[in-house]
This record gives C-alpha cells, sequence and structure tokens, in this order.
C-alpha cells in the first residue's frame, strides 16, 4: 500500500505530466518541444519569409494584400496546417496577416461601407475529407486582431473543381468559372459592405477572380483579396505590372 507522501509525490508528478503535455506540445515544423503554436527558431525562420512589400502587385480589379512569400518554412507551415492538420498555425498565420492588414490599412481604399471578410470556401466533399477550411481559421484569427467581421458561410463552393496545379491557366480559369454562388440569406448584408476575400495562398489569382466574379454578379463590391503566401516569381500573365498605391 502506497503512504499518503508517495500518493501526493504521485500526484503532484502526475499533474506536472498533465501539464506538461498540454504546454510542450512538438513544434510542427521541427518537433522540438515548445509551449508556443511554433518553437522559436521554426518562427524565427517562417517570419523570415515575410515579404517587405505586403502590396506590390494587383491583378485586373483586385488588390491583393500577402503578408509572405510562399517559400522555405512559409511553405512548411501552410502544408502542416493544411495536410496534417496543425491547425494552431492558423492562429500565427492568421494574427500576422491580420498586423499586415492593420500596418497598411487598406481599408481606407475600399471607399465607403464597412469591410466584409470572407474566406474563400472549400467544396463540401474537400471540407468532409480535411476536416477544416485553412481559410476559415486564418480568417477567425486575422478578424480576432482586426476587428472585422467574417462571413463564413457567404460564399459556397458549389461546383468541385481539379486540383489547381495540374491544369494550365485556361484550364485553370475554365475550371473556376462557375465554382461559387453566394448564399442567398447573406445578399443584403453583403451589398451593404465592401469585401475583402482571404485565403492561404494567392496562386495566380483565378480562384480569387472567380469568388469575386461570383460576388459582383450579386451586386456586392469587391476590392481585393488577404493572403498568408504569394508566389515568390509572379505570373506576369496574371499580375498587372501597376505597382499598388496602397500603404
Ligand atoms: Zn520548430
Amino acid at each position: 500500500m502506497h503512504s499518503r507522501s508517495s500518493i501526493q509525490t504521485w500526484l503532484g508528478q502526475g499533474k506536472r505530466q498533465m501539464l506538461s503535455l498540454f504546454l510542450a506540445e512538438p513544434c510542427p515544423l521541427c518537433q522540438r518541444s515548445t509551449s508556443a503554436v511554433l518553437c522559436s527558431g521554426c518562427c524565427r525562420q517562417v517570419r523570415q519569409c515575410q515579404a517587405s512589400t505586403p502590396c506590390d502587385r494587383s491583378i485586373p480589379d483586385l488588390t491583393v494584400l500577402s503578408w509572405g512569400r510562399y517559400e522555405d518554412s512559409l511553405r512548411q507551415a501552410i502544408g502542416s496546417l493544411k495536410y496534417s492538420g496543425h491547425t494552431g498555425l492558423a492562429q500565427f498565420l492568421g494574427t500576422e496577416l491580420g498586423q499586415t492588414w492593420l500596418d497598411h490599412n487598406p481599408r481606407s481604399r475600399a471607399g465607403a461601407g464597412p469591410v466584409a471578410i470572407v474566406p474563400i470556401p472549400l467544396h463540401p466533399t474537400r471540407l468532409q475529407q480535411r476536416g477544416f477550411n485553412q481559410a476559415d481559421l486564418i480568417g477567425q484569427w486575422f478578424c480576432r486582431l482586426t476587428g472585422l467581421p467574417l462571413h463564413s458561410r457567404s460564399l459556397l463552393r458549389v461546383q468541385a473543381t481539379q486540383a489547381q496545379h495540374s491544369l494550365d491557366r485556361l484550364s485553370r480559369q475554365q475550371n473556376l468559372a462557375q465554382a461559387f454562388a453566394v448564399a442567398p440569406a447573406q445578399l443584403k448584408t453583403l451589398r451593404q459592405s465592401t469585401v475583402w476575400l482571404l485565403d492561404d495562398i494567392f496562386t495566380t489569382g483565378a480562384t480569387a477572380q472567380s469568388a469575386a466574379l461570383a460576388l459582383r454578379r450579386s451586386d456586392i463590391a469587391v476590392e481585393g483579396i488577404c493572403t498568408v503566401a504569394r508566389p515568390t516569381v509572379w505570373e506576369t500573365s496574371t499580375a498587372s505590372k501597376k505597382t499598388s498605391t496602397l500603404g
């Protein structure tokens, strides 16, 4: 039989072990134990991917505001969030993107009316497979910092699309042409706002343009898209050469 003190010691150890389980998760990028979302080394490495100018290009009719370059540790962090289910990374990425919004204040260009943040939705089948929409999770932390309203169920993905990276540009546009629809119940609210879309990565702009088209067809104003990452080299065929005056 255990003595009272050995039971207390055992309980004390158990409590510490329990606590350490909560406090020291493995870092999703390097597996070192850390009490934060990312260990300090990986956090530094991801921040090295931050773009010096978050908004240096626009695609036609859409301003693009991105936190960082899609390379190295940022690429790894986004992959870890999406494909390994490390949803805690959405907090880090969404907060960093939110800070970029606050620093560059693109709201001033949006004209009259409140800003509504609309995450790019996943098709229900993809959502079921993954269990979450990374754009929605990033948007939650983005909106927590900026105080802007998140409209998660306003835009619907009505058509499953093939993986975009496997298609050329024309096929991508055709693939996305009818991919989105606006939820009827949200029309009134969104018509009183200026929409900024939000996504994890900006690639060619085909997804953003297709989502913007669906909203504009419903008489909803769309100003731009905020993304955590953008390509290191822009496809000149999709990005206009115009340098944005934002910031
Ligand atoms: Zn790490």
